[in-house]
C-alpha cells in the first residue's frame, strides 16, 4: 500500500466491523487512527455465552468472498479464516407449497427451473464485487461496465417481487427466492430487483470461519492494533462538532479528519440535528434468540421460515406493529441454536417471555416438525430490537434506513463524504448492508479518501 504524502489523524467513531475494517485500511496508509467505540469492538459482532456454548452474534452467512479477498489484498494480509462452505448453503425454506433448499440440488424436481433462474443472474458474478468495492462514480469504466451488466440481469425491473413476477418460476421456487429478498431487511415488494438475484448468485458460495465469526472481528482487531491504531472501547462520543468530539465524561478530541462508522441517524443527532427514517421505510430489526441444547437438534444447519403472508408482514412491519406470523432464520450446529425473528424496527424489549416471541416459536417448532425444541434448552438468551437500538440504527433496524429501491442499488452514489473532514462508512451507509457492503464500503471510503488527499482536499 502506498503512503500517503502526509499523515493525517483520523478519529473513527463507532468500533463496529466497518469502524474496524477503515481504521486498518486508514493505518495501513501511514494515518494516526483513534477508534471511539461507546460499547465493545465489533458492534453486531461480539461474543455470548449461553450456558456452557458460546455464540458469535450477528452475521452468521459469509457470502461474496471476493470483496474478502479484495480487502486482504488492498491491506496486504493473507486470509487467517479458513473460510468453510455451510452446509446446506443457503438453508431449507419452508414455503406453503413446500420445503425448498436454496441452492436447488440437481436431484430435486425444481432443479430445471433452477438452472434456468440461475443463468438469468449468470453474467453478473463477475461484476458484482466491482460494484460491492468501487466507488460509484460514471467516470469509472468498470463501474460503467458492472452497472450495465446489472441493469441488463435485471431487465429495468425495480424491485424482487416485480423482477420475480416477470420469471414466472413454480410458485414453491418463486417463494423461498422472494423470502431471501427479505434478507436484506425489507419486503421483496421493497427490496431492489438485484435481491431477488442474490441466491442465484452466492449460490454454494455461503461460508463461515472455521472458527466461528468471532474470528473475523479477532482478525480486523489484530490488523488494526498491529498498524497503531488507538482502540478506545467503552468511550462514547456525545457531541461532533466540525472536526472536534467530546466524549462520555467530558474528554474533548480534536482530528484532522472524522469517519462516521455509525448509523446515519445516530450520527445526525450527535451534530445535533435530525435524518427522517419513518418506521414504514426502515429495514427489519430482530429479536435474535441463541439456546443451549441438551444434544443436537434434528435440524439442516439452516432453515428458514418464511410469514404465512408476505402482504400481511409488509403491512405491520411498515406500521411497527408485531407481525402475526414473521420471517425466522433458524441455525443448528451442534448443541447450539439460534432462531432470527424479524421484527419492526420499533426497539421494542422483545424478551424471551414475550408472548409474542413465544407465539413465534411455537410457529417456527411446527413449520420444522420440533415441537418442544426451545423448551428442552439448558440455557438461552435473547438480543430484542431494543439492544440493536442501543448502538445502532434508533429504531434497531438491522440495516439501516431503507432507500426506495431505484436507490437502494449499488448504482445510487452514496454520501461518503458528508461535509469537508466528515467521512462515513458501515451498514447504514453502503446499500445492502451485510458483511460484504460493510467491508466493500471501507474499500470505496478509502479509494476515495487516498484520491481527496492526494488531490491536496479531504
Ligand atoms: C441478527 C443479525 C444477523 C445478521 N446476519 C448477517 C449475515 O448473515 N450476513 C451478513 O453479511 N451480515 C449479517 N448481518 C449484518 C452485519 O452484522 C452488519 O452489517 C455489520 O455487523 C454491521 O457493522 P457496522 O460496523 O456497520 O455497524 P455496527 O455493528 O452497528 O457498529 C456500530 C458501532 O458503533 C458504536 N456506537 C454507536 N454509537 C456510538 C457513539 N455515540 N460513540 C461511539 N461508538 C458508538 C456501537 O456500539 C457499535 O459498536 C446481521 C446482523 C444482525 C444484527
Amino acid at each position: 500500500m502506498k503512503g500517503e504524502p502526509s499523515s493525517r489523524s483520523v478519529g473513527i467513531l463507532g468500533g463496529g466491523l466497518a469502524g474496524l475494517a477503515l481504521a486498518a485500511l486508514l493505518a495501513g496508509r501511514g494515518h494516526r487512527v483513534t477508534v471511539y467505540e461507546r460499547d465493545r469492538l465489533g458492534g453486531k459482532l461480539r461474543r455470548l455465552q449461553v450456558g456452557a456454548v458460546t455464540f458469535d452474534t450477528g452475521p452468521s452467512l459469509f457470502t461474496f468472498p471476493a470483496v474478502w479477498q479484495a480487502y486482504l489484498a488492498r491491506l496486504g494480509e493473507s486470509d487467517p479464516l479458513d473460510l468453510r462452505p455451510l452446509p446446506g448453503g443457503l438453508g431449507v425454506h419452508h414455503t406453503p407449497h413446500g420445503p425448498v433448499p436454496l441452492p436447488v440440488p440437481p436431484t430435486h424436481a425444481l432443479w430445471p427451473e433452477w438452472q434456468r433462474y440461475v443463468q438469468a443472474a449468470a453474467p453478473l458474478p463477475t461484476h458484482l464485487p466491482t460494484l460491492l468495492t468501487t466507488p460509484p462514480r460514471l467516470t469509472d469504466p468498470a463501474f460503467v461496465r458492472a452497472s450495465a451488466a446489472l441493469w441488463r440481469a435485471t431487465g429495468g425491473h425495480l424491485t424482487a417481487s416485480g423482477w420475480l413476477r416477470a420469471q414466472r418460476l413454480p410458485p414453491a421456487l418463486a417463494h423461498a427466492v422472494a423470502t431471501h429478498a427479505l434478507n436484506a431487511g425489507l419486503s421483496p415488494q421493497d427490496a431492489p430487483a438485484l435481491y431477488a438475484l442474490i441466491p442465484a448468485l452466492v449460490g454454494r458460495e455461503v461460508y463461515r470461519p472455521a472458527r466461528g465469526m468471532g474470528a473475523l472481528l479477532d482478525a480486523l482487531k489484530g490488523w488494526a492494533t498491529a498498524r497503531g491504531v488507538v482502540l478506545r472501547e467503552g468511550q462514547g462520543v456525545e457531541v461532533v462538532r466540525g472536526s472536534t468530539l467530546q466524549l462520555a465524561g467530558g474528554e474533548v478530541a480534536c482530528h484532522d479528519l472524522l469517519v462516521s462508522a455509525l448509523d446515519p441517524a445516530r450520527l445526525a443527532a450527535l451534530r445535533g440535528g435530525s435524518v427522517p427514517s419513518p418506521v414504514a421505510r426502515r429495514t427489519v430489526s430482530g429479536a435474535a434468540l441463541y439456546a443451549e441444547l441438551p444434544q443436537p437438534a434434528p435440524l439442516p444447519a439452516t432453515s428458514v421460515v418464511p410469514p404465512h403472508d408476505f402482504a400481511v408482514f409488509r403491512r405491520c412491519v411498515r406500521a411497527g406493529a408485531l407481525p402475526p406470523s414473521t420471517l425466522a432464520l433458524v441455525h443448528a450446529e451442534g448443541r447450539r441454536l439460534s432462531v432470527l425473528l424479524a421484527a419492526p424496527a420499533t426497539g421494542a424489549p422483545l424478551t424471551l417471555a414475550h408472548s409474542w416471541v413465544q407465539a413465534q416459536i411455537r410457529q417456527v417448532e411446527a413449520a420444522l416438525g420440533v415441537p418442544g425444541l426451545w423448551r428442552s434448552a439448558r440455557a438461552a438468551a435473547a438480543l430484542p430490537p431494543a439492544h440493536y437500538a442501543a448502538g445502532g440504527h434508533p429504531g434497531g433496524a438491522l440495516y439501516g434506513a431503507a432507500l426506495p429501491p431505484w436507490r437502494g442499488g449499488p448504482l445510487h452514489p452514496q454520501p461518503y463524504q458528508l461535509a469537508p473532514g466528515l467521512w462515513q462508512v458501515g451498514t447504514g451507509v453502503h446499500p445492502g448492508g451485510g458483511l460484504p457492503a460493510v467491508l466493500g464500503g471501507a474499500l470505496i471510503v478509502d479509494t476515495l479518501l487516498h484520491a481527496k488527499l492526494q488531490a491536496g482536499s479531504a
